[in-house]
C-alpha cells in the first residue's frame, strides 16, 4: 500500500478502510496510568503501538479516491491533498468544492480550472492567481468578474481584454487564436510575459482577501476579528491559525489545518469537522469535543491521552473508565504532567500546556508542509532535534522523454497514459492518467511535462509565505503590515490606495 508514513515507522499502519472497520479494537491497546513515568513518554508508548491509516481522510465519503491524503467528501479525484467536497480533481491542495479541476493551489467552487492560484468560483479559468468570479479568462491575476480576458491584472467586470486593454469580441477572439495557446511551447512564452506584466503594471493591495472585518494574516475571506493568520475561510474570532479550509471556525487560537464548525480549539493541528474544545492534540475530527493530549480520535469525547481510537468517551490512554473515575483522574493528571514534565534530547521542558514535542512528531520535518515555508538542511534539521527521513523512489524504465509529449493535444493520442515520462526537470519518472488526459481535451491544452510533485512545489512558490513584514505603502507612505517581503518587486498599497485605484 502507500502510506504518508516512511518505512521504517515505529507504529503499524493499516489501510484506511481496514483502519475504520470493527476488525480490531483500540481499546485492546489502552494501559494505566503510570505514576512514575512522564505522562507525555507514556503517550508515545501507546502512540508507538497503534495502528495508524495509510493516509488520513474519512474513508466512508472517499468515492474512488484512493490516492488522496488528509481529505474528504472527494469522488473521482486522485492525488490531491487537504481537500474536501470535490469531483474529478487531480493534482494540487486545498481544493475546495470543485469540479473537473486540475493542478491547482487553492482553489474553492472552482469548475474546469487548470494551473490557479487562489481563486474562487472561477469557471474555465487558467494560469490565473488571485481571481474571483471569472469565466473564460487566462493568465490573469486579481480579476474579479472578468469574462473572456487574457494577461489582465486589477480588472473589475470586464471582458475582451489583452494586457488590460479592451478590445471587440472578434478582434479578441482573433488575437487569442494567433496567440497558440494550445501549445506548450507557446504557453511557456506567454506565461513568462505575463508574469511580468502583473509584476509591473499591477496595483498588489497588502494582504490578499475579500470581505473581512478586522483582520491580519493574508489569504483570509469571508471572516472577522481573525488575526496573524493564513488561510483561513469564513471564520471569527481566531488568532495564530493556519489552513481553516473549510469554514464556520469560532474562538480558535494556535490552530492548524481543516475546519468545518469548529469552536475552542487551542494547539491544535490537522482537526476538524464538527469538533470543539480540543488541546494540545494532533488529528482530532469527526464530531469529537472535550479532548486532549490526542493523537488520531474521531468521534470521541472525554478522552486525554489517546491514540488511534473512535467513537470512544471517558478513556485515558486508551483504557476505558467511568465517567467519576474519569474526572477524578484529569486534575491528577494534570498536575502530574507538571510534577514530572516530559524532557526533550535537547533539555526543553514540556509541562501541561504545551502540544506534543516536536522530536515525537510522527512526520520528519523534511516530508511535512513545514518544509515547503521554513526550508532547513538536514544538517539543521538535526540540531534543533527534528526528524528526518529521505524518500527513497522505486527506479522506472523511462519509455518517453519529455520533449517527445506532442506539443498539443489534439496531437496527443490514447496511449499516452501507458508511457513512463521522464521529467523535464527532475529526470524522474510520472504518469499521466486517463481523467488527466480526458480533461487536457475538454481544457484544449497540452499535457504537463513535469512531475506533480514539481508543478506543486511551482505553484507554492508563487504564493506568499505566512510571514508578515513591516513596509511602506508605496503610494501614501503609510505603514502596512504584508506578506510581500521588502526586497520583492511588486508595488504594494494600502488597502485604502488600493481601492482608490482598483475597486
Ligand atoms: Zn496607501
Amino acid at each position: 500500500m502507500i502510506s504518508l508514513y516512511p518505512p521504517n515507522t515505529p507504529f503499524p499502519v493499516y489501510q484506511q478502510k481496514y483502519w475504520w472497520s470493527d476488525k480490531w479494537d483500540p481499546l485492546s491497546y489502552g494501559k494505566e496510568i503510570n505514576w512514575n513515568e512522564p505522562f507525555l513518554k507514556q503517550i508515545q508508548e501507546l502512540r508507538n503501538r497503534t495502528p495508524r491509516m495509510n493516509l488520513i481522510g474519512l474513508h466512508q465519503t472517499l468515492e474512488n479516491s484512493e490516492y488522496v491524503n488528509m481529505a474528504h467528501n472527494l469522488k473521482n479525484c486522485y492525488l490531491i491533498f487537504n481537500s474536501d467536497y470535490n469531483e474529478n480533481c487531480l493534482y494540487g491542495s486545498e481544493i475546495e468544492s470543485s469540479k473537473d479541476c486540475i493542478d491547482n493551489l487553492m482553489i474553492d467552487s472552482c469548475t474546469l480550472c487548470y494551473e490557479c492560484i487562489n481563486c474562487n468560483k472561477c469557471y474555465k479559468t487558467f494560469f490565473s492567481e488571485d481571481c474571483n468570479e471569472c469565466n473564460d479568462v487566462y493568465f490573469s491575476k486579481d480579476c474579479i468578474g472578468c469574462n473572456n480576458c487574457f494577461g489582465c491584472v486589477n480588472l473589475r467586470k470586464k471582458s475582451h481584454h489583452i494586457f488590460n486593454k479592451p478590445y471587440t469580441r472578434e478582434e479578441y477572439e482573433a488575437r487569442i487564436k494567433e496567440y497558440n495557446l494550445s501549445s506548450r511551447a507557446s504557453l511557456r512564452g506567454w506565461q513568462k510575459k505575463t508574469q511580468d506584466f502583473w509584476e509591473t503594471k499591477g496595483k498588489y493591495k497588502h494582504f490578499h482577501g475579500l470581505q473581512n472585518d478586522d483582520v491580519s494574516g493574508d489569504y483570509i475571506n469571508n471572516s472577522k476579528n481573525i488575526h496573524n493568520c493564513f488561510i483561513v475561510r469564513g471564520s471569527k474570532n481566531c488568532k495564530y491559525c493556519m489552513w481553516l479550509i473549510v469554514g464556520n471556525n469560532e474562538d480558535c487560537y494556535d490552530y492548524a489545518q481543516f475546519g468545518q464548525n469548529t469552536e475552542l480549539m487551542y494547539e491544535v493541528m490537522q482537526a476538524g469537522y464538527q469538533t470543539s474544545n480540543v488541546k494540545f492534540s494532533y488529528l482530532v475530527a469527526a464530531m469529537s469535543s472535550s479532548i486532549e493530549y490526542s493523537d488520531s480520535v474521531y468521534g470521541s469525547s472525554n478522552c486525554f491521552g489517546c491514540s488511534n481510537l473512535r467513537d470512544k468517551e471517558y478513556c485515558i490512554l486508551n483504557k476505558q473508565y467511568s465517567k467519576e473515575e474519569y474526572n477524578e483522574f484529569i486534575p491528577k493528571i494534570k498536575k502530574h504532567m507538571n510534577e514530572k514534565p516530559y524532557v526533550d534530547k535537547k533539555g526543553r521542558v514540556y509541562k501541561y500546556g504545551e502540544f506534543f514535542p516536536i522530536e515525537l512528531s510522527v512526520i520528519p520535518y523534511n516530508q511535512s508542509s513545514a518544509q515547503d515555508f521554513y526550508p532547513l538542511s538536514e544538517k539543521d534539521a538535526e540540531e534543533k532535534g527534528y526528524s528526518w527521513s529521505e524518500i527513497k523512489l522505486t527506479e522506472h524504465e523511462i519509455s518517453l522523454s519529455f520533449d517527445k509529449i506532442p506539443d498539443t493535444i489534439d496531437k496527443t493520442d490514447d496511449t499516452i497514459i501507458k508511457e513512463v515520462i521522464a521529467c523535464r526537470e527532475s529526470g524522474k519518472a510520472f504518469r499521466i492518467v486517463p481523467d488527466e488526459l480526458r480533461l487536457h481535451r475538454v481544457f484544449n491544452l497540452p499535457l504537463p511535462d513535469c512531475l506533480p510533485e514539481v508543478r506543486q512545489k511551482r505553484r507554492i512558490g508563487r504564493r506568499n509565505k505566512p510571514v508578515l513584514y513591516n513596509r511602506a505603502c508605496a503610494k501614501c507612505g503609510k505603514g502596512i503590515q504584508t506578506s510581500y517581503a521588502s526586497e520583492r518587486p511588486e508595488v504594494v498599497y494600502c488597502e485604502q490606495c488600493y481601492n482608490a485605484e482598483v475597486v
